[in-house]
């Protein structure tokens, strides 16, 4: 069976296990892959760092109570959170490294900071 190149698409010449025609064409897609896989990397980290500061910023005292509109208001994205924390009685915390939020009734979530 005729292979072809995953990085440039042309025919392989040779042994059946090989991937590329080339050390370059084996070179530059081994970079782009890296590439990608940074640039999500960053991307994942540019979102939790925002929700961070969102909750940083809502929650000055510790504890504070805030509505599900004023954190989308500031862009909070549900999506991106570090760990989740079940307590014995079933409740689920959502934290970003030590800012956590619980959902409350009507929209309205609990902002803790989890001591050190
Ligand atoms: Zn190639």
């Amino acid at each position: 069976m005729q292979k072809e190149c995953l990085e440039c698409g042309d025919k392989i010449v040779g042994r059946s296990d090989k991937k590329f025609c080339s050390d370059a064409c084996r070179n530059s897609y081994n970079n782009n892959l890296n590439k990608d896989s940074k640039n999500l990397i960053r991307n994942v980290n540019n979102r939790l760092k925002k929700n961070y500061r969102i909750l940083e910023s809502l929650n000055p005292e510790g504890k504070a109570k805030v509505s599900k509109y004023k954190l989308l208001d500031k862009g909070f994205d549900f999506e991106y959170f570090t760990n989740i924390y079940t307590t014995k009685t079933g409740n689920e915390y959502h934290f970003i490294y030590d800012y956590g939020y619980l959902a409350l009734e009507n929209d309205y979530f609990m902002l803790v900071k989890r001591e050190q």
